[in-house]
């Protein structure tokens, strides 16, 4: 594998743009994707030449191992511009990182950092135009890989298809947030895939997901799988409590993703004097903070909306309000994290990284 594959990577241009006809003021999240795409085939143990080109549907056989065993992970990741035009990245190598871990685990190929990181730098510069100034634009990035050998026989597949795509986002606001701590349906499960950003722990939270929203909750903060009693993630997103000035947040396991945005908070939080603690959360000792006032804040933490304040939630029938607070950290923390990534404030941690 060679370290800069730049010149190997094949392009073929896009005859014309889809730019102009993008309302960038009114992006819904995740609708629209830019005119080209990055694709590299896995071949029998070989990684082909990267190929940059228009962003179109693609074929693929049926009895793909995707389409019956679920062989699919992907990564989440954004790019932003500064008042000099130039794009910048947020700690990619650790989307690179656990991207080759959720391979691993699903028994997908890792990766070549030439194909990931070159591929994703030589797509991001023919795309420029698509990523917008200003706090809160950003080109949401979507690594992903398929596993596109035939045969419907319960074994990996030989033939993968890493791809990027490449989405223009406003900032994210998703209203009241509400949530229900579960305590039957679970995320994850020691020794299962929860630490992986694969596909399968999506569609398998969008059922109970579902039954909440019925309920009129948005999402569900899910808790370990063997005694419901420790809050694990809010929905897609890591999750943090507020209790008597110290936040804390349950430490990264089998169960629970490994958060480039959590860990980045935590570093933040740190440097700004507040008390984190990163440790086993638990339900109980969370109901008892709400019952006698110490609950400030919860709020979930993730790539695409930053931080999600968490306004209230509900516990074996009963509801739990947060109270509304003038200065909550959540908010602070979201202003702070937006001003790195932006390239508004110092980058002090050595965070961002230059396309
Ligand atoms: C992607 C993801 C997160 C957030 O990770 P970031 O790196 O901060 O975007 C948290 N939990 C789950 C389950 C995820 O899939």
């Amino acid at each position: 594998m060679s370290n800069n594959a730049t010149e190997d990577i094949v392009i073929n241009r896009a005859e014309s743009t889809k730019i102009d006809a993008v309302n960038f003021d009114n992006l819904v999240f995740g609708e629209i994707f830019t005119d080209h795409m990055l694709i590299c085939d896995y071949k029998q143990g070989v990684w082909e030449k990267p190929i940059i080109q228009p962003y179109a549907p693609f074929l693929i056989d049926p009895s793909a191992k995707v389409f019956h065993y679920g062989q699919a992970i992907f990564e989440g990741m954004k790019a932003y511009k500064d008042d000099n035009e130039d794009v910048w990245l947020f700690r990619p190598e650790e989307n690179y990182n656990r991207f080759n871990k959720s391979a691993k685990r699903l028994a997908m190929p890792e990766v070549p950092e030439s194909v990931f990181m070159d591929g994703m730098k030589k797509l991001l510069e023919i795309e420029k135009e698509w990523v917008k100034k200003g706090i809160g634009n950003s080109l949401y990035i979507r690594p992903f890989m398929i596993a596109t050998g035939p045969g419907v026989i319960a074994a990996p597949a030989k033939f993968y298809r890493f791809m990027i795509i490449l989405s223009p986002a406003k900032a994210y606001y998703s209203g009241e947030v509400k949530v229900i701590i579960a305590e039957h349906f679970s995320r994850a499960a020691n020794g299962g895939i929860g630490a992986a950003k694969a596909a399968g722990n999506y569609s398998a939270q969008f059922y109970p997901t579902k039954l909440a929203n019925e309920m009129g909750f948005q999402q569900i903060i899910w808790t370990d799988d063997a005694t419901h009693s420790k809050l694990e993630e809010a929905g897609t997103m890591n999750v943090f409590f507020r209790i008597n000035d110290t936040l804390y947040t349950a430490p990264t396991s089998e169960r629970i993703l490994d958060g480039v945005t959590r860990k980045s908070l935590i570093d933040l939080a740190k440097r700004e004097n507040i008390n984190v603690e990163v440790r086993p959360v638990l339900v109980e000792e969370v109901i008892a903070a709400a019952e006698n006032g110490t609950l400030q804040e919860v709020f979930g933490a993730g790539t695409a909306a930053v931080v999600n304040p968490i306004v209230g939630f509900s516990y074996k029938e009963k509801y739990y309000e947060l109270p509304k607070l003038d200065n909550p950290i959540a908010l602070d923390l979201k202003k702070k994290l937006t001003a790195i990534q932006h390239k508004v404030a110092k980058d002090t941690f050595g965070w961002t990284v230059k396309i």
